[in-house]
């Protein structure tokens, strides 16, 4: 795929909240890390290094909260690897004052990191438990421009649409309709598409502002499925 878009060589590593200097020395390796695989943007990367990871993985998994790993988390559901969520918040080129929907908040990592970068992040997910808990780590962190709602997010957020970005973070067989429709003209979302877990890629599909939809594949990916009610 593409590599990243801009070159910042000097960002430095302010942690957000109080933390162990492993767990601070572990998130600037994994950061040196993302950087040297060709993750270059900024906005990104300073999310990243604002948000404790160790914060949204099981305390059993604490140790490798760094690991550039999915990791379980409750529901049978995964917290998705570091690098993916920095590819997949790269690939939807956020701006500070977009409004972004994302499907499967999960842990809420995800939704955190994003967060950071636009003006209002609407997350969706069907399990309550891991709503509860994503809610609580965002109450933690402060982060109050996180909307959240327990449903089907294959049906979007009619009353907040449209949306300029879009991100899907479990795997559909195809895109679903309702989200299309409250994609925004001018708008992208990134969804990863397949039939099975060992045949997924991740898609960045773009609105037109005339309404044209066209879409391009980025690379392979295993995301748990879209389930839809
Ligand atoms: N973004 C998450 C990763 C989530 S894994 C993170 O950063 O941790 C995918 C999530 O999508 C799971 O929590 C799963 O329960 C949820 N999910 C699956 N189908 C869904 C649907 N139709 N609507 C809302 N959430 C869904």
């Amino acid at each position: 795929m593409t590599r990243a878009l801009q070159h910042n060589e000097s960002f430095c590593f302010a942690p957000a909240l109080p933390v162990t200097g492993d767990a601070l020395s572990n998130r600037i390796r994994l950061l040196m890390k993302l950087r040297t695989s060709g993750i270059n943007d900024t906005r990104v990367l300073s999310a990243m290094e604002n948000t404790p990871r160790e914060l949204f993985v099981e305390e059993a998994f604490r140790e490798h909260a760094y690991d550039d790993t999915a990791l379980p988390i409750a529901s049978g559901q995964t917290i998705s690897q570091p690098s993916i969520v920095a590819w997949m918040s790269w690939a939807l080129d956020v701006h500070p004052r977009m409004r972004v929907l994302e499907i499967g908040t999960g842990s809420g990592y995800q939704a955190a990191i994003l967060a950071r970068m636009c003006r209002r992040l609407y997350t969706i997910e069907r399990h309550r438990d891991l709503l509860a808990q994503a809610e609580e780590r965002f109450r933690t962190l402060k982060l109050h421009n996180i909307v959240t709602k327990r449903g089907d997010g294959s049906k979007g957020w009619k009353e907040a649409a449209p949306y300029e970005r879009i991100i899907v973070t479990a795997a559909a067989t195809e895109v679903p309709k309702a989200l299309l429709d409250q994609l925004a003209p001018g708008g992208i979302m990134v969804i990863p598409i397949g039939a099975s877990v060992a045949d997924q890629s991740l898609f960045r599909i773009r609105k037109q502002e005339d309404g044209t939809i066209t879409s391009e594949t980025l690379m392979n990916v295993r995301f748990v499925p879209l389930v839809s009610e």
